[in-house]
C-alpha cells in the first residue's frame, strides 16, 4: 500500500546547516525540518524577570542579577569554583561549579555584573546555586517570554538549536493535515499555531502553564500523534485482510473426541474464544489473533482446539514458545491430549540432537506429521513445512525481533494465534495492539478459591516454616520458590539446594523435592510426578514452575525475595495455588531495604488479584516497555501522548481513523507522511 512505505525525501534543510551540526542533529534523530519542528522543549526557563536574592524561594528556579564580590577555586572537598555575588537587596549568594572552564572564571571575575538562573538551596557555604546558567549580556534587557530548553547532545548548544528550530518553523508548509471543520469539531487548534506556541510561548504563560498536558497546543500534538498511530495500525490491518490464506474448516473428527475425553466442560469464555478463532480460521485472509487470559484461565485447551481445527482441515500446525521449559509443557499437554487420538507430534528445540532433528525435519517436510511443538528452532531456515496452516505462538512478546521476523518470513500467508498471560491493558490494546484481533478469556474455570496474600519480612522466615508444616499436616502441599538470580544460574541453583537443606533441617518429618532448570526432562518429569501424586509434600523450585504446573492440592506458595521479581511473574507464580477447593495462601518473603520500585510492586500484588488490574498498574509503574517487547521496533512509538492521561484523545483518534481512511484517503496520506518519518518507518513485524 502506497502510504505505508514512506520515503520522505530529505533534501535535508532548506537553510544552511554545517556538517558538524548535521552530525549532532542526526544523533538527536533530526534529519529534516519536520524533525526539528517536532523537537519540543523539555522545559522552559523564566528569564523574563529578576528576583531579589532576599525574596527568592528555595527549590524553584529564579533569575537573580548581582555583582561578583569574590571568586575562588577551592580544593576541598573537591576541586570547585566558588563565586560570591551580592545583589541590590544586599544579600549574598554563593555560585558553585564542580566543572568549569577558564572562560567561566573570566565571566565571573570580581566586579562583573551577571545574571544567574537556577535554584537556590541551603548548601555547604550558605545559600547557593549549583551550576547556575550565567548571562553577562545584561544590557540586552530581559526576555519577553519563556525560554524553551531542548533535549540536546554534547556540542550542540541551546541557542543554536533554538535558532535552527525557529528557522524550521518558518519553512514549514502552512497547511494543516487535518481539515478546518474537523478541527473545529474536535476543538483543537491548528497544527502550526500549536507548534509555534510551544516553541515560543506568549509572554502571559508561565512555565507551569506550559507543562500542563491539557494546554490546547499540547492536545493538538498528542492527538496528531495518536491519530497517526491509529491510522498506521488500521492500514496494517487492512493490508493483512487483503492478503491471502487458506480457509481452514474443521469437521470435528479430532476436536470432538478431544473434548469428550477432557474431563471438564469449557467455560463460556473459552467457548467464545474458540468460536472467534475457528471463525477466523475459516476466512481466506490470515488470522492475526491474540488470545489473552489470566494465568490459569485455560488458554492451552483453546489453542489445542484451534490446532485440532487446522489439522482436521488437513493442514500442519506449529506451536512455538519462547523457552524450552514453556515449550515442553505444551508438548507434554499436547501428547496427553492428542496421542490417544492417533496424532503424532514432533518436538523441535535447540537441544534436540542432530539425528532426531533431521528425522523431525523430514517428517515436517513430507507431511507425515501434522503437529510440531518447540522453541524458535521451529522457524530456522532449514525447517520446511509440507503445508503449514496455523502457527500458535505463546508469550509472543518475549520473542526477539529476529525470531519474529523469521516467523513472519515462514508464514506471511499463514494463520497466526498468539497467546499471552500478561493481560494487555485496555489502553495498549487500543493503541499499540490495535492491528490485532483479541479474544479474552475473562473467566476462570470453576472451583478456584481466592488466594490470600501475605507480605512477610524474611527475618520472620521461621514463622513461614511453621506455616509450611501446618499446611502439610492438613494434607496439603507447598511450593517454595527460590529467588531469581539473573546473573548466575549456578548461583540460583545453589540457593535452591541450600533452601532444601535448610527446610529439611527445620522440618525433618516432611518430604521435600527440588526442581530446577538444569534437570534433564526425564528427571524433571519424575520430580513433578512425585509432587502431583502427593508423595512429595514441599516442592522447592527455581522459577521454572512459573509455567504450566497444575497441582490442585497445593495450597501454599512461598516466594523468597519477592522484591526482586516483576509483577507479571509474581502474579503467575501466585496463580499456581488456589486451584483446588482448599483456602490458599501466598507468602511473599522480602528483605530490606526495599527500593521504591520494589515497594510499589509489592503493594500492587498485595492489594490486587485481578491480572488485568495488576497489568494496568504495572504499566503505570514501568511504562509500556515490558508489554511491547519486540513490538517496539515495528510500531510507531509515542513521544508526546501518554496513554493513561490522554485516554479521551486516544478514543477520539480511534473513532476518527476508520472514517478518514474510508472518506479522506488524501488526508490520511498527508498525516502519515508528516508523522512517520523514516525513523519510525513501518516494518509491520
Ligand atoms: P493458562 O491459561 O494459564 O495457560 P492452562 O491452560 O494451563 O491455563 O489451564 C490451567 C488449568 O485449568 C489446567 O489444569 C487445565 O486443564 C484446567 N482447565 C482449563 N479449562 C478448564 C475448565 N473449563 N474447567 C476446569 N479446568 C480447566
Ligand atoms: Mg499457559
Amino acid at each position: 500500500m502506497s502510504f505505508i512505505c514512506l520515503n520522505m525525501s530529505t533534501a535535508a534543510f532548506p537553510f544552511p546547516v554545517n556538517a558538524g551540526t548535521l552530525a549532532k542533529l542526526a544523533k538527536l534523530n533530526i534529519s529534516n525540518i519536520w524533525d526539528l519542528a517536532l523537537h519540543l522543549p523539555l522545559r522552559y526557563e523564566d528569564e523574563t524577570h529578576i528576583t531579589p536574592i532576599a525574596d527568592a524561594q528555595t527549590g524553584v528556579p529564579v533569575q537573580i542579577e548581582a555583582t561578583v564580590i569574590h571568586q575562588q577555586i577551592q580544593f576541598r572537598p573537591r576541586k570547585q569554583l566558588v563565586v560570591q555575588v551580592k545583589d541590590v537587596s544586599g544579600h549574598v549568594l554563593y555560585l558553585r561549579f564542580l566543572h568549569f572552564y577558564p572562560s567561566q572564571q573570566k565571566q565571573l571575575a570580581e566586579g562583573n555584573v551577571i545574571r544567574a538562573l537556577g535554584e537556590i538551596r541551603h548548601g555547604f557555604f550558605g545559600d547557593e546555586m549549583v551550576h547556575p546558567k550565567i548571562r553577562t549580556d545584561i544590557d540586552k534587557g530581559l526576555a519577553e517570554s519563556l525560554t524553551p530548553v531542548y533535549p540536546t547532545v554534547n556540542g550542540l548548544n541551546q541557542p543554536t538549536l533554538r535558532r535552527l528550530i525557529q528557522a524550521a518553523l518558518k519553512h514549514l508548509p502552512a497547511d494543516d493535515t487535518l481539515p478546518a471543520e474537523l478541527l473545529q469539531q474536535l476543538q483543537l487548534p491548528p497544527f502550526l499555531e500549536s507548534l509555534t506556541f510551544l516553541h515560543s510561548p506568549p509572554p502571559e504563560y508561565t512555565a507551569r502553564d506550559l507543562h500542563e498536558g491539557t494546554l490546547p497546543a499540547w492536545q493538538r500534538l498528542k492527538f496528531d500523534e495518536l491519530l497517526a498511530q491509529q491510522l498506521s495500525m488500521r492500514l496494517a490491518r487492512q493490508q493483512r485482510l487483503s492478503g491471502h490464506a487458506t480457509a481452514l474448516r474443521g469437521n470435528g473428527h479430532i476436536s470432538q473426541p478431544l473434548l469428550a475425553n477432557l474431563g471438564f466442560a469449557l467455560t463460556t469464555a473459552q467457548q467464545r474464544a474458540i468460536a472467534e478463532i475457528t471463525n477466523d480460521l475459516a476466512q481466506t485472509h490470515p488470522m492475526h489473533r491474540l488470545l489473552q487470559g489470566d494465568v490459569g484461565s485455560g488458554k492451552t485447551i483453546v489453542c489445542a482446539l484451534a490446532a485440532a481445527a487446522a489439522m482436521e482441515a488437513g493442514f500442519q500446525v506449529a506451536v512455538m514458545a519462547p523457552t524450552e521449559i514453556l515449550a515442553e509443557q505444551h508438548y507434554l499437554k499436547f501428547q496427553q491430549w492428542f496421542a490417544p487420538l492417533g496424532i503424532r507430534i514432533v518436538w523441535l528445540s535447540g537441544s534436540v540432537r542432530k539425528k532426531a532433528r533431521e528425522e523431525a525435519k523430514n517428517e515436517l517436510a513430507n507431511g507425515t506429521v501434522q503437529l510440531a511443538v518447540g522453541t524458535h528452532a521451529l522457524f530456522q531456515d532449514d525447517v520446511a513445512f509440507h503445508n503449514l496452516g496455523l502457527v500458535i505462538v505463546d508469550e509472543q512478546h518475549r520473542f526477539g525481533v529476529a525470531q519474529r521476523l523469521a516467523l513472519k518470513n515462514k508464514g506471511d500467508d499463514v494463520h497466526q494465534l498468539m497467546m499471552s498471560a500478561t493481560p494487555i491493558p485496555r489502553t495498549l490494546a487500543m493503541s499499540f495492539f490495535a492491528d490485532l484481533d483479541v479474544s479474552v478469556i475473562d473467566e476462570l474455570p470453576p472451583g478456584r478459591t481466592p488466594v490470600v496474600t501475605r507480605l512477610v519480612n524474611s527475618t520472620r522466615r521461621h514463622e513461614v516454616e511453621k506455616l509450611v508444616k501446618h499446611t502439610c499436616i492438613q494434607g496439603r502441599q507447598v511450593y517454595w520458590v527460590c529467588p531469581l538470580i539473573e546473573e548466575s544460574e549456578t548461583l540460583q541453583l545453589q540457593t535452591a539446594v541450600d533452601t532444601v537443606a535448610q527446610l529439611q533441617t527445620a522440618l525433618p518429618e516432611l518430604t521435600i523435592g527440588l526442581i530446577h532448570g538444569r534437570l534433564k526432562p526425564a528427571e524433571k518429569a519424575a520430580v513433578m510426578a512425585a509432587f502431583v501424586e502427593g508423595s512429595t509434600q514441599v516442592l522447592v523450585a527455581t522459577t521454572v514452575i512459573e509455567v504450566g504446573v497444575d497441582v490442585p492440592n497445593a495450597s501454599l506458595m512461598v516466594i523468597e525475595h519477592a522484591e526482586r521479581m516483576g509483577l507479571a511473574q509474581l502474579h503467575q507464580l501466585r496463580g499456581r495455588v488456589g486451584r483446588g477447593a482448599a483456602a490458599s495462601r501466598c507468602v511473599l518473603l522480602f528483605s530490606e531495604p526495599l527500593g521504591d520500585l520494589a515497594k510499589a510492586r509489592l503493594k500492587v500484588i498485595y492489594e490486587n488479584t485481578d491480572g488485568f488490574e495488576i497489568a494496568r498498574q504495572d504499566l503505570n509503574i514501568r511504562g509500556p516497555g515490558e508489554f511491547l517487547g519486540a513490538r517496539q521496533s515495528g510500531v510507531p512509538m509515542l513521544r508526546f501522548a501518554n496513554l493513561e492521561e490522554d485516554l479521551p484523545l486516544l478514543e477520539k483518534a480511534r473513532d476518527l481513523a476508520p472514517i478518514l481512511i474510508s472518506q479522506q484517503p488524501e488526508v490520511v496520506n498527508k498525516h502519515l507522511q508528516r508523522w512517520l518519518s523514516q525513523r519510525a518507518a513501518y516494518l509491520g513485524v
